[in-house]
């Protein structure tokens, strides 16, 4: 019966995600030049296999010249969203599950966070990120499963700026919720509103603010009467940029010690669950404290770290490399070594 489809089902996915479960996962995209701009203008790399990428700096001679990181996965210029989705999906269906899953998009302003995260145009589907393929997948199979798991499906959209904590929607952060995509797209349309209201210069403070979109699932099994609870953030970071200390001065400098403290904050958990400390630091900052529940135990971390081609953002590019590693090294290491 489609029942026991069902069941079997969720069985395969069940050890999909037992596989997946406690990992962090690190995919590193490197953004394809802008219209406009020339191509003699690039840092030289090469992706090798098995997620290695290699960044050849012009500028330097010899060894000190060459750097190797290895992720999960790297994406090259050419990659197209759907490519870039297709590794997430599982993590998408398992929330449906009862599992809470966190993906961030991480890198320098510029380097394509939110063109992955959302993609150029919500209303073209083909270019859109990982945040509206998400939420088509997780209503579709809200809807497959309609006749035996009756599911509840919230939003919230929060936005992260020097430490404090501001709904983008309803005054107090609390949850809507929603029946379809749709319904998510308009509450999504309004929150950006609110952020621009807001905001002197939308994209200047968007650049410097942490947002979090949260789906909250809620589902019961209607035979078995069991409960299911699973989230989805989705986290486009702010910017990682390194301020000059000597320049920045009054907001953008307090701006800029906030964002460094809380990108920090996150690396010092992700590695802290990476190494099975006894302690993990989520209340280093707000950011961490907001994703707690979501972020190690059972819970599956994604993170998107993105780089710019051209030559002159090879020293934030570099530094974006190695946070990621940071991020991705342990459990990376282990799993290379046991090859
Ligand atoms: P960020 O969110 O990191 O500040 P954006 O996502 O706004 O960066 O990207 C900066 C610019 O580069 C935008 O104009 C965006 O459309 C473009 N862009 C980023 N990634 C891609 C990509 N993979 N393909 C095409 N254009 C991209």
């Amino acid at each position: 019966s489609s029942y026991h489809k069902v069941l079997e089902e969720n069985r395969m996915l069940y050890n999909q995600v037992q596989d997946l479960k406690g990992t962090i996962r690190v995919y590193c995209r490197v953004r394809p030049f802008l219209q406009g701009q020339t191509n003699g203008q690039s840092t030289v790399y090469y992706i090798g296999e098995n997620g290695n990428i290699m960044i050849v700096n012009p500028l330097k001679q010899g060894k000190d010249a060459r750097k190797v990181f290895s992720f999960n996965k790297v994406f090259g210029q050419n990659v197209s969203q759907e490519q870039i989705y297709i590794d997430t999906q599982p993590l998408i269906r398992s929330v449906l599950d009862g599992f809470n899953v966190c993906i961030f998009a991480y890198g320098q302003t510029g380097s394509g966070k939110t063109y992955t995260m959302s993609g150029p145009d919500m209303t073209t589907e083909q270019t859109w990120g990982v945040n509206y393929r998400a939420l088509r997948d997780l209503f579709q199979i809200y809807k497959e499963r309609s006749d035996f798991i009756r599911y509840e499906v919230g939003v919230q959209m929060i936005e992260i700026y020097n430490e404090q904590l501001n709904g983008l929607n309803v005054p107090d952060a609390s949850w809507v919720p929603v029946s379809s995509t749709q319904d998510v797209l308009e509450f999504m349309r309004i929150g950006q509103k609110n952020r621009a209201v807001g905001a002197t210069a939308l994209n200047e403070r968007s650049s410097r603010s942490h947002s979090v979109l949260t789906i909250h699932v809620y589902g019961k099994e209607l035979v078995s009467g069991s409960i299911l609870k699973g989230c989805l953030h989705l986290v486009d970071l702010a910017g990682s940029e390194r301020v000059d200390k000597s320049e920045a001065v009054g907001e953008r400098l307090k701006e800029a010690q906030h964002i460094n403290r809380s990108l920090s904050a996150l690396g010092d958990v992700i590695s802290a669950l990476a190494q099975k400390s006894a302690h993990i630091p989520y209340r280093n900052s707000k950011l961490t404290q907001v994703l707690q529940d979501s972020l190690g135990g059972q819970a599956k971390t994604l993170m998107f770290v993105h780089i710019s081609p051209e030559v002159n953002a090879i020293g934030e590019t570099i530094s974006t490399l190695k946070f990621a590693e940071r991020v991705a090294s342990i459990e990376l290491g282990a799993a290379r070594s046991n090859k």
